[in-house]
């Protein structure tokens, strides 16, 4: 058994050495909080990236859509991440280093996490904890903003702008126009793959909290009470280990969670299972998953459920994927803030006539008071609900509250006739980190054994497919194995040839980085054209002739094992790979 800290050693180690991952900007010193992935890191990110677009936008039909990183700030002020987007940050007094105070309490006390300022000061003075690099005090906590900050062009005209700190936000604000090409269908689910980045105040434990990391997030829009998405049956009886807010863990399943009302609501449960599926496919262990639910006081307020995947790692349990019902929330913010309807029609079965009372802005005053914002701020009034208004009228205007003149505005009632009932649609977002998924990959997949270490990444992830050896360079073997690996790279496997070292060397290479299958060429195959094949789990090896390889491989990638095609060289396992 590897202990805990030696694994993390491990990982850094072989992460580095082959090329999957290591810190960033080395050659100057470093940076905390940022990794490069190398030459198989990036191949691994971009299969896990693949098995995502495929179950999400090629099983599931959503909408596919790239965004920029740079986002105005008005996007961020309606949102709510230019004054929410926090963590608390407390300096020692004495040698100036910076923590998260929710970290210096882990442990401590009960889901530091979900603590406010007051509650976290004195959470911090109650257990009397010391800065972890000299002993010294600690300041009082206050909030740092997560986001960085920057400017868009030059002087005078330039625009404060934020690195973005999710993908979703692209998504929001592009809502009408996404239901414009989704031709006004609700359900409707959109997924965007890309950067997000996060000030953070001490990265830490490797790439699992970093300052610029991938995401995949999809938005799924729902009616209200429809929070439904088609196929959930074919998941029902799928099993899954739930750690609700509050109790024991439960071993359940998807469909009795929702009958149980464990789960909020099908849309949830839904891409619960899809994130399950995704994360088993991708090579984590189902022992080492779980769901947890968020307590009251760690969701945000506008949050109706929200359920955290959770993988076993050296680190403890780790927050790989979040999974919210965030309500009408952030289309409500953008509505408000850019004073663009988010809303949906639901037609009723026949037009209704019927007496309504509207706010009517009054253009000839606001035009006068407000220049160039006066046709926004109008259709902010327009959108309002005569049910809420206040006397004197107040609106929010790029974060500034504003009266309105009452003369700027009328109420009027009429009849008409109405198609249907507006409603601004409700989300369902599941939300996935994955540098983290990466990383639990590697240690889920991690086997060792007498020094001997194999990644059991599952064929679909493995960074190269086929490792394809010459027995010797010489002879023309090594033409051969040339030929045979640019023939499987025809057939889209990618490949790595190794000529050096004993054939039991090279299988131990290859291994070590995770290549699920390996072709060997020798004498025979330039006598008959048949090549040794060889299954890294099971170490088998059997002969098969070259015609045949690529319906072999087919097999084995559509989870085939190599018993099925031959009678073993020699007994599996057997150490005579040499
Ligand atoms: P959140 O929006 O905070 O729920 O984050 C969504 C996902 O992004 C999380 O489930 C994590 O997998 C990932 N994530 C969040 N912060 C970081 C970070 N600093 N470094 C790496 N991954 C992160």
């Amino acid at each position: 058994m590897i202990d805990v800290e030696d694994l993390q050693q491990r990982m850094a180690s072989l992460g580095k050495r082959r090329g999957f991952f290591s810190p960033s900007y080395e050659i100057y010193g470093g940076l905390a909080g940022f990794y490069d992935y190398g030459p198989l890191g990036t191949a691994l990110k971009d299969n896990i990236l693949a098995l995502m677009k495929r179950i999400y936008v090629v099983e599931n039909g959503l909408l596919s859509i790239d965004t920029p990183v740079i986002t105005p700030h008005e996007v961020f002020e309606s949102s709510g991440h230019v004054s929410e987007f926090t963590d608390f940050l407390t300096m020692c007094k004495q040698c100036g280093s910076s923590y998260r105070g929710d970290h210096l309490l882990e442990g401590l006390v009960h889901n530091p996490d979900a603590l406010g300022k007051k509650e976290l000061a004195d959470a911090l003075k109650d257990t009397e904890v010391k800065c972890p690099s000299c002993g010294g005090e600690l300041g009082e906590p206050h909030p740092f903003n997560l986001m960085f900050q920057t400017h868009i062009g030059p002087g005078a005209a330039s625009r404060k702008g934020y690195l973005r700190p999710e993908t979703a936000q692209g998504i929001f604000i592009n809502f009408q126009y996404l239901l414009t090409l989704n031709r006004g269908k609700i359900p409707m689910g959109v997924f965007q793959v890309g950067k997000g980045f996060r000030n953070e105040i001490s990265p830490r434990q490797g790439v699992i909290r970093v300052r610029e990391f991938d995401m995949a997030e999809a938005e799924i829009f729902f009616h209200p009470d429809k929070k439904e998405w088609p196929g959930f049956d074919a998941y029902k009886d799928m099993p899954v280990n739930l750690l609700p807010a509050k109790g024991d863990t439960i071993s359940t399943n998807f469909g009795d969670a929702v009958k149980n009302n464990l789960i909020l609501n099908e849309a949830l449960a839904y891409f619960m299972a899809i994130t399950k599926r995704i994360l088993i496919s991708c090579g984590l262990d189902g022992e080492r998953l779980r769901f947890r639910q968020h307590e009251r006081d760690e969701m945000a307020h506008y949050a109706q459920d929200c359920w955290d995947a959770e993988a076993l790692l050296s680190y403890g349990w780790v927050e790989l994927v979040g999974i919210a019902d965030r309500s009408a929330y952030d289309l409500k913010q953008h509505q408000k803030g850019s004073g663009r309807e988010m809303t949906v029609l639901d037609p009723y079965d026949e037009p209704v006539e019927m007496e309504v009372t509207r706010v009517i802005p009054v253009m000839k005053k606001l035009g006068p008071l407000f220049g160039k914002n006066a046709k926004h701020i109008s259709h902010l009034i327009e959108t309002m609900d005569v049910n809420e208004l206040t006397k004197p009228l107040k609106i929010t205007f790029e974060g500034n509250s504003i009266t309105i003149p009452d003369d700027a505005y009328e109420i009027k009632s009429g009849m008409e006739t109405i198609m249907g009932k507006q409603y601004i649609p409700h989300v369902v977002e599941p939300s996935y980190g994955i540098g983290r998924i990466f990383y639990a990959i590697m240690e889920h997949c991690y086997g060792e054994s007498d020094g001997y270490v194999t990644l059991k990444f599952p064929a679909e992830m493995a960074p190269v497919k086929v490792g394809v050896f010459p027995l010797m360079d010489r002879d023309g073997m090594g033409e051969r194995a040339d030929q045979i690996s640019a023939l499987l790279r025809e057939l889209r496997y990618s490949t790595r040839m190794d000529n050096s070292g004993s054939i039991g060397r090279r299988y131990a290479r290859m291994d070590e980085i995770g290549t699920p299958f390996c072709v060997t060429v020798d004498y025979d195959t330039l006598k008959d054209d048949t090549v040794t094949i060889r299954e890294r789990d099971s170490k088998m090896q059997i002969r098969i002739h070259l015609d045949d390889l690529p319906d072999v491989l087919k097999g084995l990638f559509s989870f085939k094992t190599l018993d099925e095609y031959g009678e073993p060289l020699r007994p599996a396992g057997s150490s005579t790979d040499e």
